[in-house]
């Protein structure tokens, strides 16, 4: 014991074990209850909040699980008024939004596939490569797929043949034969949002047009052979009368005669366009292009004009230099396109002259053929080419000797045949010229210096 720094005894105290280990072992249990109590009690109010918090979370999760799932009905059902509450009406409201847009969406695709349906034409859309990824089924009729079948994979599997056969006056290649239907396939590239998606091709069944087109082909072309079949001796037998081979004739008879000659040769000349054009749409018209000199064409072309030429007193200058080239022709079709192009310069010449020039053009000979005649209205000169079109209002109409605006037309087919253009120039009661171009026969790059049959 210490008292101001001094130490001045000793003090001892002594307690029984028994009084300390005999508190402790009083406390003990109370001890250890109290604990447990307040263990199970923390563990108990923890497990409430956080109950309160996970579970309108995990409602939250579950909803949009549904949702995610195609359960567009689910909603969630936390309705407390915290964060949560509101994240959970917002939740619900844009899967009300979702509904309403995919109900949208339903409707319009579903106008959309009606449509598709209903479209008397058949549609196939494809990918970028080619891919089909819709087939509607007017299509599927039209390639004769029954209703289990599966649609063609690729847009190359489809069996479409191409028709080359002249329809409608022209040769189109945009008809396809499908089985035993005739189809027009018309394509086109699609975009969405700008970028090309795929094509959408719409096939039109024109095979009743088609057919009723080749019945008239058919029937031009035999009413008109029918109809040459009586000229020839018609004509053989007015020649005799006028040579007084039948007996002696008069001038009134002989006036006769050569109006009945002249009425016969327009009738052959008609007839036997309307055989050229039957023939052009056909494809029965066979061409031989081959290595051909231009001038003996010519000069047989324009045979047969010159005692008309030689009446009407109008000159023919043929102007084909020595050294002009070889061209690639069909003599005879060349003849026809220089009668044509001749026949006409005399029939709407009055005066002056007619020329055939020939001169070389690059790869091709150009032949124009020059008249002084009455030149060709400007409201007639683009269309001049097409078939049965003709000059009206002009003296011309009643002339005996005038066509039914076939000649020009047929002219333009042949001369495309020969891989050559046409073209027009003319000025009003000064004159027109044709010209057309051919190939030169030494220029070996050309293609299809061979027989050609114009396309069936
Ligand atoms: P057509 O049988 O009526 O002569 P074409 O097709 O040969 O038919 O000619 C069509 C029309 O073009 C003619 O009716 C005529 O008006 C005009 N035409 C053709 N060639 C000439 C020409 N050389 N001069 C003036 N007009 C022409």
């Amino acid at each position: 014991m210490i008292i101001r720094s001094q130490p001045v005894g000793l003090l001892s105290v002594g307690l029984s074990s028994e009084f300390v280990s005999g508190i402790l072992d009083r406390a003990r249990w109370p001890l250890l209850a109290a604990t447990f109590a307040a263990g199970v009690g923390i563990f108990v109010v923890g497990f409430i909040i956080a109950r309160q918090i996970t579970s309108p979370l995990e409602e939250l999760v579950q909803t949009a699980t549904d949702v995610t799932a195609g359960n567009l009905r689910r909603r969630s059902r936390v309705r407390s008024k915290d964060e949560i509450g509101l994240l959970s009406v917002a939740f619900n409201r844009m899967t009300e939004y979702l509904l309403h847009l995919i109900r949208q969406f339903a409707q319009v695709s579903g106008q959309r596939a009606a449509i598709l349906d209903s479209l008397s034409e058949g549609v196939v859309v494809c990918d970028l490569y080619g891919r089909i990824t819709l087939v509607n089924p007017t299509m599927r009729r039209l390639l004769n797929l029954s209703a289990e079948a599966a649609s063609p994979q690729h847009f190359a599997e489809l069996p479409l043949e191409p028709v080359t056969e002249r329809v409608f006056n022209k040769q189109t290649d945009n008809l396809y034969a499908l089985h035993n239907r005739i189809l027009r396939v018309r394509g086109s590239a699609f975009t969405v949002s700008g970028a090309n998606e795929g094509y959408v091709y719409i096939f039109q069944d024109l095979t009743d047009e088609v057919n009723i087109d080749r019945a008239k082909t058919n029937f031009i072309a035999t009413i008109s052979h029918e109809m040459r079949t009586p000229l020839t001796p018609l004509r053989g037998n007015l020649d005799m009368l006028r040579s007084g081979m039948a007996g002696t004739i008069n001038d009134q008879q002989r006036a006769m005669i050569e109006d009945m000659r002249l009425q016969t040769s327009n009738m052959t000349r008609l007839v036997t366009n309307m055989i050229v054009v039957a023939e052009l749409d056909a494809g029965a018209l066979n061409i031989e292009l081959e290595p051909t000199q231009v001038k003996p064409i010519v000069d047989k072309a324009a045979w047969p004009l010159r005692k008309a030429l030689k009446t009407k007193n109008i000159e023919l200058q043929i102007d084909l230099p020595e050294d002009l080239p070889m061209v690639l022709a069909d003599t005879i079709q060349l003849r026809t396109i220089m009668e044509h192009l001749l026949d006409n310069a005399m029939k709407y010449t009055d005066q002056g002259s007619i020329t055939v020039r020939g001169r070389q053009s690059d790869t091709h000979v150009q032949i124009d053929v020059i008249d002084t005649g009455h030149g060709i209205a400007p409201t007639l000169i683009d269309r001049v080419f097409d078939r049965f079109v003709r000059g009206e209002g002009d003296e011309s109409n009643n002339r005996a000797d005038r066509g039914i605006g076939l000649g020009l037309s047929i002219v333009k087919e042949l001369v495309e045949y020969h891989h050559g253009q046409i073209w027009v120039t003319s000025q009003v009661g000064q004159g027109s010229t044709f010209s057309f171009l051919l190939r030169c026969a030494n220029v070996s790059s050309e293609p299809d210096a061979t027989s050609t049959t114009v396309a069936a």
